[in-house]
């Protein structure tokens, strides 16, 4: 293959249904029209990844998903080719990708609310070959974020558990006035995220919830205000007391259990807000009469869209956010994935392909 690229190269791919990926060999895919090859310099893991290990072939062909596929779907890297019609990019320039398919087309992506679009169920690492592998193709420019000075290693992960955070933080900002407080149960890759996110952007009082105190810790350090150890019976009367008698204005839960839903839905002040971020099977049973936040919102999330991966990566870039990666090469992957199973990182495990 010509643009000075290896014919072949490793990736961890999805063989068949609920059966563990393998590292297998491949071709280097090629730059088609409107796309460009992409040398991956890292790609973050994400959970979810751990649930297409196990999806059901039923559901998989329902939303046309083909195997097999290579996973990985956080992508940063150098453009390595440029296929026909694409302009604007150079070989070498260092990018992050779009973690989130849309289509573009339909009347949800034109208003800007691509994050909803119904045709984006299938993408990169999902479906589709993804960035576990030393190159991946992607469609520019829509998919192709240019970032700077910013190491790609690092802004894998803010195309995807950044902007995630993004998106929900942005829902909730006008709410945030002086004097307002927002609390972030679960602290998480996605919670710490957000925790920076709320700090940067917000004049609020942030509190982070989570039961590991060296999570509580970490994210201290990157600016949360106050910290409450694990959700149980006392957590109302501490969230009182923090904000002396007058309730959180916005919860932000990124575990979504029971516990966590009604402690949250039960801290917020009249007008305020409690979004569910994460997706771990809790449901809400409220009376609506005197247990709601009057005239308040409750508001689910629904991933990102491409505008969100831009200004994640432009407050990366002005320092504003961070996001520490523990790096593994493509031969530990599967390594990468126990630490990640058993929340023993510190940061995002980011996979490194080309070393
Ligand atoms: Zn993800
Ligand atoms: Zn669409």
């Amino acid at each position: 293959m010509s643009n000075g690229v290896n014919d072949t190269m490793l990736a961890y791919r999805l063989l068949d249904w609920q059966q563990p990926p393998q590292l297998v060999e491949i071709d280097v895919p090629t730059a088609g029209a409107g796309q460009v090859l992409v040398e991956v310099k890292g790609n973050g893991l994400c959970h979810s990844d751990l649930s297409m290990m196990e999806l059901p072939e039923e559901i998989g062909r329902m939303i046309d998903w083909r195997v097999p596929f290579t996973l990985g779907h956080e992508i940063g890297g150098v453009i390595a080719a440029i296929g026909r019609g694409v302009a604007g990019f150079e070989i070498g320039e260092a990018v992050a990708l779009v973690s989130p398919a849309s289509c573009g087309v339909c009347s949800l992506c034109v208003r800007g609310h691509d994050s909803a679009c119904p045709n984006g169920l299938t993408g990169r690492g999902y479906g589709r070959d993804g960035g576990l592998a030393q190159y991946v193709v992607a469609n520019a420019p829509r998919d192709v974020i240019k970032i700077g000075s910013l190491d790609p290693r690092v802004a894998a992960p803010m195309t995807d558990a950044g902007a995630t955070s993004y998106h929900g933080v942005r829902k909730v900002l006008h709410k945030l006035i002086p004097g307002s407080t927002a609390v972030v149960i679960g602290a998480g890759g996605l919670g710490s995220f957000a925790i920076q996110l709320l700090r940067s952007m917000s004049p609020a009082t942030v509190i982070a919830i989570d039961n590991n105190p060296d999570r509580l810790s970490y994210v201290s350090d990157l600016g949360a205000h106050h910290t409450v150890n694990g959700v149980d019976e006392n957590t109302a009367a501490e969230l009182t007391k923090i904000t002396n008698g007058e309730g959180v204005t916005v919860v932000l839960d990124f575990v979504g259990v029971d516990r966590t839903i009604a402690v949250g839905v039960g801290a917020v002040q009249p007008y305020g807000t409690y979004g569910i971020i994460g997706t771990n099977g809790g449901t809400l049973k409220r009376p609506w009469y005197g247990a709601l936040p009057r005239d308040g919102e409750i508001i689910t999330f629904q991933g990102s869209s491409v505008s969100d991966a831009h200004d994640v990566v432009k407050l990366a870039e002005q320092g504003l956010i961070r996001s520490d990666a523990d790096l593994f090469p493509l031969d530990r992957v599967t390594d990468a994935y126990d630490a990640l199973h058993h929340g023993t990182l510190r940061g995002r495990a980011v996979v490194t392909p080309n070393g």
